[in-house]
Formats: structure tokens, C-alpha cells, sequence
């Protein structure tokens, strides 16, 4: 890939982007690059009204009422207790999965547990969880919680980032009851190859649990294809349903009915409304459900979920890949020798839609950027990350982004005090 030499040539390719048109659809704070959908994705602009119906008519009207799928007499009904299934089913398509495998519930943390407790319950006779020591943080919790509360019978196998196939390989032992993995890492933006290690760990008896918190919305995705068995992620991230929003869970359909939630609550019995003392799980997805579906979050996220309908997936990762080379290149050429060490994957096929620096200043460096309008975030302990989301980021963004960049390293802003306090959430 050639990189574009000038402001004029980014212009140029997003004259000719066939996914600028989807932009639009989003509302951008004026004066900000934002190269952070990977952590908290942008408002869709259909989102606000959207919600005041839900809020004024929905709720405010309707009532108790909007539960129930609309009534052709009072006009009332919303279809509210369909929703977890519903939206899961207008995400399925984005994860390549054929319909009733999808539900949207809980947060991502939440599903996790659920589906490694069932994928556990499939395999009882084995010991291990195979992932990687550089996982996402909560998913080495859950299931260190897990393993306790399952008696510490189970271990964690933990193999170092960048571990190869034949290493999994040589992981996955008769013992290995699961392999859970982030098919995208959160801090350098390295893609795991998803079929392939799900033949791994097939072939060795085991099943996987995908964590596409990375993932989805960001790249095309064959979950059915590449032999996934259960698989989570968030829905705030390049989803675009707004913070906290609820995640996504899916179950292949030849486990649905073979294992049970652990969090055995009333929305994943048979007939909630059955009000029956003893559970009895619904035979199919309906069984991952387990409380009152949170509405808002629900009618938000299908709002984020519809700005993805006529995206052609492929012509979005051709986009993402494009953005994120322009980013390398540029900050190699214009910033050799400023200490940016390329924390991601240099092979574009490696690479989920993010590009990640380590560099010792790192967290002033991000902090004097987002002064400047450019909105990227900071990993402990030394990284810089940026996410391209080529639903609205322009190549003129990247070249713009890159050129504060070179601006506060120029100017040795980044040293000033305001610069050095760390908050909360980085
Ligand atoms: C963002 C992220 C999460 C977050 O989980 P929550 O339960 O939504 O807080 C989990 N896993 C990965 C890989 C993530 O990147």
C-alpha cells in the first residue's frame, strides 16, 4: 500500500471513499479528531430522538403496556420484552451468524462468565482454560473467579502475547476444556486468526470463547464459518450504542439446550410468566437471558447497530487497514527518531482497527494531544493508542492527527505540568 504524500492526496482518497457517505450519520464535536471508537464509539445522530420516543411515548404513555408487542386496539405495545433477542438478531449478520444464535444482555464481564461456566459444563471430565497472560484484564478475572468458585479444580494456562499456532497447539492437551481469547488485543491491536485456532482447539477436544470486544463492527466476522461455540462483546465500543451499552452474547446452536447459565434467572426460563417455583431453562438462546432487559440501553444500541445496514464489510476493513497504514507510515516518517516504537502487528493482516505506540512519555503525550483537539487514549503502562473507525474517519483525519502529533513533540508541550496528572479512566 502506498502511503499519500500530501494533505491534498488524503483529500483525494476521501473524495473517492465509497463508505464517506455513512459520516453523516454521526454526530462529531467540531474541532476534534476522534481516534477513540475503539473505547467509546460516537453518537449515532438518530440516537437522541430515538430515545425521547422510547422515553415520551414508550415509557410515558405506553407503560406496563409497552412490554407487549403493539396492540392493534390501543395502539399501545412496544415489543420491549423481545428486544434482547431482536437486536441480537439485527447484529447477527455483523458476526456472520445465522439466525437464533445472538442475544444482547448484561455487559460483556457478565457474559463471560455465563458462557465459560456452560462451555465448563460441556467438557467436565477437563481441568484447563487455555488464554493469553496479555488478555483483556476482566477476562482473566471472571475466570479466575470462576475456577474459585467452582472449588480451584480448574486452571488458567496462560500463554505470552504473541504466541504462535504451533504454541496453542502445544497449549490445547487432552486436559484443555476451553480456549478464550480477544480475537483483537486491546493494547496492540494484534489479530488472532480465528479459524484456524478454533480448529486448534477442536481438534484437541476443546471449545472457544471469543471475546470480539475488538472486533465487532471493525472487521468481517464468520463466527458460524470459522467454528466458533460461544463468543461475547461490548456493544458501546464500534457498535455505537452509547456508554455502558449492553454487550452481546452468542451460542452456536448445537450447544443451545446442552448446558445451562449459571445466573439461572426468570428471562432465560422457559415461560417467565409462567411464575413456576422450580427453573426450567428455555431450550434455546432465550436460556443466556437472565433479568429485565434494560430498555434504553437496548433501544440505543439498535440505533448504533442500524448505521451499519448497506455496509459492505469488506470495503470497511479495506478502509480501516488504509487509515491505519497512513497512521504508521506517517508517524515513522515524520516522528523517526522521537522514540514511537510500533506496538501493533506491522503485517496489515495481522492487525485488527487499531494502531498502538509504546513510547516512555506516553500518558503527557496523549494528554497534550487531546488538548489539541486530538481524542486517542493511554494503556499502562506505556502505550498510545488509536482507534480508526472508518464508518466516520476520514484519511485527512489521520494526516491532520498525525501533524498535532509532530506538533507537540515539536514544541516539548507535552512536558508542561497540566499534562502529567492522571485521572480515573485513562
Ligand atoms: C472493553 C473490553 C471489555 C469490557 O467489558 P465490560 O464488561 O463491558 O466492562 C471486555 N473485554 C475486552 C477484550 C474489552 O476490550
Amino acid at each position: 500500500m502506498t502511503i499519500p504524500s500530501s494533505r491534498e492526496a488524503c483529500l483525494a482518497l476521501d473524495a473517492a471513499d465509497p463508505l464517506a457517505g455513512f459520516r453523516a450519520r454521526f454526530h462529531l464535536p467540531a474541532g476534534q479528531i476522534y481516534l477513540d471508537g475503539n473505547s467509546l464509539g460516537v453518537l449515532p445522530l438518530a440516537t437522541p430522538e430515538r430515545l425521547a420516543r422510547v422515553i415520551r411515548e414508550e415509557w410515558g404513555e405506553g407503560l406496563i403496556r409497552s412490554w407487549n408487542s403493539p396492540s392493534p386496539e390501543s395502539g399501545l405495545g412496544a415489543g420491549w420484552v423481545d428486544a434482547p433477542l431482536r437486536v441480537g438478531e439485527r447484529l447477527a449478520p455483523l458476526l456472520g451468524a445465522a439466525p437464533g444464535q445472538v442475544a444482547v444482555a448484561d455487559s460483556t464481564s457478565v457474559n463471560l462468565y455465563k458462557l465459560l461456566a456452560m462451555a465448563l459444563q460441556l467438557r467436565p471430565e477437563r481441568r484447563v482454560i487455555v488464554s493469553e497472560a496479555d488478555n483483556f484484564p476482566t477476562d482473566l478475572y471472571i475466570a479466575q473467579g470462576l475456577i474459585a468458585q467452582l472449588g480451584g479444580r480448574h486452571e488458567l494456562r496462560l500463554l505470552p502475547a504473541g504466541a504462535s499456532l504451533a504454541d496453542y497447539r502445544a497449549a490445547l492437551d487432552d486436559q484443555a476444556a476451553v480456549l478464550m481469547l480477544s480475537q483483537v488485543s486491546y493494547r496492540s491491536g494484534a489479530l488472532h486468526d480465528m479459524r484456524a485456532l478454533s480448529a486448534a482447539a477442536h481438534a484437541a477436544g476443546a471449545l472457544t470463547l471469543w471475546d470480539l470486544a475488538h472486533s465487532a463492527g471493525a472487521l468481517p466476522l464468520a463466527l458460524d464459518a470459522d467454528g466458533a461455540d460461544f463468543a461475547v462483546g461490548c456493544g458501546y465500543k464500534y457498535l455505537n450504542g452509547g456508554p455502558g451499552a449492553p454487550a452481546f452474547l452468542y451460542i452456536a446452536r448445537r450447544w443451545q439446550g446442552q448446558a445451562t447459565s449459571p445466573l439461572s434467572g426468570w428471562f432465560g426460563h422457559a415461560q417467565p410468566f409462567a411464575f413456576e417455583p422450580d427453573y426450567r431453562p428455555a431450550p434455546d438462546i432465550a436460556q443466556a437471558l437472565c433479568g429485565t432487559p434494560p430498555i434504553l440501553g437496548l433501544s440505543a444500541l439498535e440505533v448504533g447497530i442500524e448505521q451499519f445496514e448497506g455496509v459492505d464489510m469488506a470495503q470497511l476493513r479495506a478502509k480501516s487497514l488504509a487509515l491505519s497504514e497512513l497512521c504508521i507510515g506517517l508517524v515513522e516518517s515524520r516522528l523517526a527518531g522521537q522514540g514511537f516504537v510500533l506496538a501493533s502487528p506491522r503485517e496489515a493482516a495481522r492487525r485488527g482497527s487499531q494502531v498502538c505506540w509504546q513510547h516512555p512519555q506516553a500518558w503527557p503525550i496523549c494528554q497534550a494531544l487531546i488538548a489539541r483537539g486530538v481524542v486517542g487514549d493511554f494503556r499502562a503502562p506505556d502505550i498510545l493508542r488509536f482507534g480508526f473507525t472508518p464508518l466516520y474517519l476520514r484519511h485527512v483525519d489521520v494526516w491532520d492527527a498525525v501533524e498535532q502529533l509532530a506538533q507537540v513533540m515539536a514544541s516539548d508541550e507535552w512536558r508542561q505540568a497540566r499534562f502529567q496528572a492522571r485521572g480515573k479512566v485513562t
